[in-house]
């Protein structure tokens, strides 16, 4: 799990200009050896000189006519939008034509309701070093209480992504090692109820191993925040296609389903069901494997002992470990023939003509057996009063999803954006007097210290996610509180400005500043982020 791929020796990253990044916490001087064509972004450490007409080593800043400026646009949220929605409206920027900055339309001006508009920090600019304010510490009135939103892309580098994979197919040993083009970029962790986890980059990836493991997990992060398609091995198990949203392919197969539950909670869920039609139900899963009559449930219905004698380690009555190894086979074991895990029948026990249905948990093997004079299970069509009981079991299935958290560190160096006091933002989030949002989603944060913020990428605006050649990763992050709660945690109150105004100028840096804003419905999953008690109870 700890091991980090073995590359030294390959090329390093593609760094601009060699950055002296010695003095770091004041304002960084332009370099001296700078031609007067480049400008340099001092939006992160890597300090890129850049020429007129391109871009920085991360393409999220750009030299436009000598004025450093933020390619992508801020996107704001709004309840609802107006049909068609605006096309990309130019920030109003003193001496820069927007024509020249490739913005195509102005904006209506409709600022009525302006509680129901919410600057997100996704193409907000970051604040590098970090003393500077955030770029946008927006005031704003909700249910007529005085706001503030402090809006940021915040640079994480200690940050992973967490991805529950929902297949009982195995894909990997837990702490097996994940790879992406050849580099170890995370591993296999504790699998959950019906799901395979996955812990994805993370700061010993991106920064612990060689450069390329570092490059290639940033790579991986930023496209499975991005709610793009990836595609991992795993050492020892299987390869996998995983994207946020979408089900989950794994040895080029796509899954469908999710298992109704475990052996056991499948036989307990339908057993009702089963009594009369089956003599003995057995449901195949890696985990627990039911067996009928052997069963709680079975025994509460006054099922007859078939005699069935299973592989395995006998947990409870009816419930059995390790019937077979893990696989991609029936109920993720590695199974092909249901039968290879019955060691025999009890004599005296079991009698010829008796009924067996063998499934597994989600119902796509299923097969019907009848006992022979020898007591030798027989392949029969299967009748379809207990078919109709196999499709209920794919019935109840959910459908299998890849879903995909991202889990970042807030609480360094990105909070003196928010104050001076640091310490007094993480107790008042702790407080609950700080809604914190990513992109305008809920974020979870992790009790105890510091800021450790959990949320679904699903719930953000598309591409919300960025790299720097830190490598680190970039994410939206947004603090919403009470203008007097912002005032008495020490915050940049002078920086405050309407939103309004904030929607007219952009951001308050001169440099580097968003050159463009672009208009995002909410996500119907998401609550309004500057609604939340009790930030307003
Ligand atoms: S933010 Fe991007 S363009 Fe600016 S210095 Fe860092 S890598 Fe270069």
């Amino acid at each position: 799990m700890t091991e980090h791929t073995k590359t030294d020796g390959l090329p390093g990253m593609d760094v601009p200009t060699a950055a002296d990044t010695a003095g770091f916490g004041k304002a960084p001087p332009r370099s001296e050896k700078m031609s007067v064509a480049k400008v340099e972004c001092n939006a992160c450490p890597v300090l890129c000189q850049i020429s007129e007409g391109r871009t920085g080593a991360c393409d999220r800043y750009a030299n436009r006519a000598g004025v450093l400026v933020r390619v992508d646009p801020v996107v704001l949220l709004r309840r609802e939008l107006q049909s068609p929605a605006p096309a990309l409206v130019p920030f109003a920027r003193e001496g820069v034509e927007p024509a020249a900055e490739g913005l195509e339309a102005d904006w209506n001006g409709d600022l009525l309701h302006a509680d129901e508009v919410f600057v997100t920090g996704v193409g907000s600019s970051t604040t590098y070093p970090d003393y500077k304010p955030a770029p946008f510490i927006v005031g704003s009135k909700a249910q007529g209480v005085d706001m503030v939103t402090v809006v940021t892309e915040g640079i994480f580098s200690y940050c992973s992504f967490k991805v529950k994979i929902d297949t009982d197919r195995f894909l990997g040993a837990e702490q097996a090692n994940v790879r992406y083009k050849g580099e170890v970029v995370g591993h296999v962790t504790t699998a959950e109820y019906g799901s395979q986890m996955l812990s994805l980059g993370g700061v010993h990836h991106l920064t612990g191993g060689s450069k390329k493991e570092g490059r290639m997990t940033a790579e991986l992060m930023q496209l499975l925040g991005n709610k793009k398609p990836v595609e991992c091995t795993i050492d020892g198990g299987s390869s996998l296609v995983i994207q946020a949203g979408k089900a989950p392919i794994v040895n080029g197969v796509e899954e469908q389903r999710m298992r109704v539950g475990c052996g056991s909670a499948a036989v307990g869920i339908f057993a009702r069901q089963f009594a009369g039609v089956a003599d003995e139900v057995v449901v195949v899963d890696d985990h627990i494997t039911g067996v009928l009559t052997q069963h709680q449930a079975g025994r509460c219905l006054d099922m007859p002992e078939s005699g069935i004698k299973m592989l395995g380690r006998k947990s409870t009555p009816g419930r059995y470990f390790q019937v077979a190894n893990p696989g991609d086979g029936w109920g993720g074991t590695d199974i092909a023939d249901p039968l290879a895990i019955i060691e025999g029948w009890e004599e005296g026990v079991a009698k010829p003509g008796l009924r067996l249905l063998m499934t597994s948990t989600t119902g796509e093997h299923a097969q019907w057996y009848v006992l022979d004079e020898a007591l030798k299970p027989v392949e029969r069509p299967m009748p379809p009063e207990v078919k109709r009981i196999v499709d209920r079991i794919g019935e109840n299935c959910e459908p299998s999803l890849c879903t995909v958290l991202f889990l970042g560190g807030a609480g360094g160096s990105l909070r003196a954006g928010v104050t001076e006091n640091p310490v007094l933002l993480t107790r008042a989030i702790k407080r609950a007097l700080v809604n914190v949002t990513c992109g305008g989603a809920p974020a979870y944060v992790w009790p105890g210290g510091g800021i450790t913020v959990m949320v679904d990428v699903m719930r953000m605006p598309d591409n919300s996610f960025g790299t720097v050649p830190t490598p680190a990763i970039v994410a939206p992050i947004e603090f919403s509180m009470r203008l007097e709660d912002y005032a008495a945690l020490g915050g940049h109150v002078e920086h405050v400005f309407p939103l309004q105004e904030a929607l007219a100028r952009g951001a308050w840096q001169d440099d580097g500043a968003p050159t463009a804003r672009q208009w995002v419905r909410i996500d119907d999953a998401n609550p309004w982020p500057l609604g939340q008690p009790p930030m307003l109870g």
